[in-house]
């Protein structure tokens, strides 16, 4: 399968890692949209929102849970957003599941 994300986690592509173990990898965006943009992936292949399911959302439980950690390990002390897009209306351009941690600075107030 030709997917970015799965090189990434292959490591056939680079990335400059902010967390990794068996289920998942962290990295930081390679196009920021804020101080700290950070995505969250699981290393096994999920295309999106819309791909997790019973047998796979105990990786999803596990992103989640570790996310405050990685948030607060890059330095992001005053809040953040998680946001997941999902499909063509939401402009997902990496169809491999990720989260992205958008902080260190004030957000906009509206999400679209
Ligand atoms: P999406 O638009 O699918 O929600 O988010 C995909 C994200 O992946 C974008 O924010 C984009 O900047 C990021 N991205 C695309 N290609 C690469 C890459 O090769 N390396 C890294 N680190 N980020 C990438
Ligand atoms: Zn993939």
């Amino acid at each position: 399968m030709d997917c970015l994300f799965c090189a990434i986690v292959e490591g056939s592509i680079p990335s400059k890692k902010a967390y990794e173990d068996d289920k998942m990898l962290a990295f930081y965006d390679i196009n920021p949209q804020a101080p700290v943009h950070i995505l969250v992936i699981p290393k096994e292949h999920i295309s999106s929102v819309d791909g997790i399911n019973d047998e796979n959302s105990a990786i999803i439980a596990a992103i989640f849970e570790k996310i405050p950690a990685i948030a607060k390990e890059a330095g992001i002390t005053n809040g953040y957003r998680v946001v997941s897009n999902c499909g063509d209306d939401a402009h997902q351009t990496v169809k491999h599941l990720h989260f992205h941690i958008l902080g260190g600075q004030r957000l906009e107030g509206r999400m679209a």
